[in-house]
């Protein structure tokens, strides 16, 4: 029964897709876009940092009477303990099979999601100086652990953080990660795009 309890407490089921409902979506650069989902707002998501969860989308046809799915893998960028809602952060590419798939959804779509999947199981104060290196929407695992990191007071973790993007235009979150880094001492974020980290190792800055 304890156990049952637990689990009704989550709103994330590792055996079993779940519907959750698009709450909102805002665009965070030219092809890149954050998804809100919403679920029953007395339940957390039930994801330990750091994890990912899977979405899956009946995208193609019927294959012998059976529903086809595309499946792929994507990273909460919200605090785990948040209540009611989870955020996704994705990079809609022209082609890509589920990232159009999100880009058509409209508020009050479903999306069926199962999780959580466990990347690296991160304790306070594990190590003492982390050092991170990220491109692109590969910023998102990155985000999940230092956000976890600097919201507990109690972990005195150092952590560094490289991120690097094709362009200017492609930089995401970049208030985000200078306000995290303004308000932290233990966080430093340098962001650069490619050209300037290459110069940048070839001795020219
Ligand atoms: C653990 C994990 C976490 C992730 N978290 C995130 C996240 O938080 N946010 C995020 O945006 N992404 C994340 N990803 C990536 C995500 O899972 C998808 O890979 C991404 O969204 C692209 O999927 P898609 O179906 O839209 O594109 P796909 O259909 O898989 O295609 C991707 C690109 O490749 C091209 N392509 C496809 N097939 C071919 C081919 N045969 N030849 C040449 N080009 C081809 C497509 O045109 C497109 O440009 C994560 C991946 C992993 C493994």
């Amino acid at each position: 029964e304890k156990g049952e309890d637990a689990a009704a407490k989550v709103a994330l089921n590792p055996e079993k897709w779940l519907e959750f409902k698009l709450q909102e979506k805002a665009t965070v650069s030219h092809d890149s876009e954050l998804f809100r989902f919403s679920f029953d707002p007395s339940t957390k998501l039930g994801l330990d940092v750091a994890s990912c969860l899977v979405t899956r989308a009946p995208i193609g046809q019927e294959v012998e009477g059976k529903r086809k799915y595309v499946i792929r893998p994507y990273t909460p960028i919200s605090d785990p303990d948040s209540k009611g809602y989870f955020d996704l952060l994705i990079k809609v590419y022209p082609e890509g099979k589920m990232s159009q798939h999100f880009a058509n959804l409209k508020p009050g779509d479903v999306l069926e999601v199962k999780g959580p999947i466990e990347k690296l199981r991160y304790s306070p104060n594990m190590k003492r100086q982390i050092g991170m290196v990220a491109g692109g929407t590969g910023i998102t695992p990155m985000l999940q652990v230092v956000r976890a990191i600097l919201k507990n007071p109690d972990d005195n973790t150092q952590v560094s953080l490289i991120y690097a993007n094709v362009s200017p235009d492609d930089i995401l979150l970049k208030k985000e990660l200078d306000r995290l880094a303004s308000s932290y001492p233990n966080f430093k974020v340098s962001i650069g795009v490619l050209l300037g980290l290459l110069s940048c190792h070839m001795g020219d800055c």
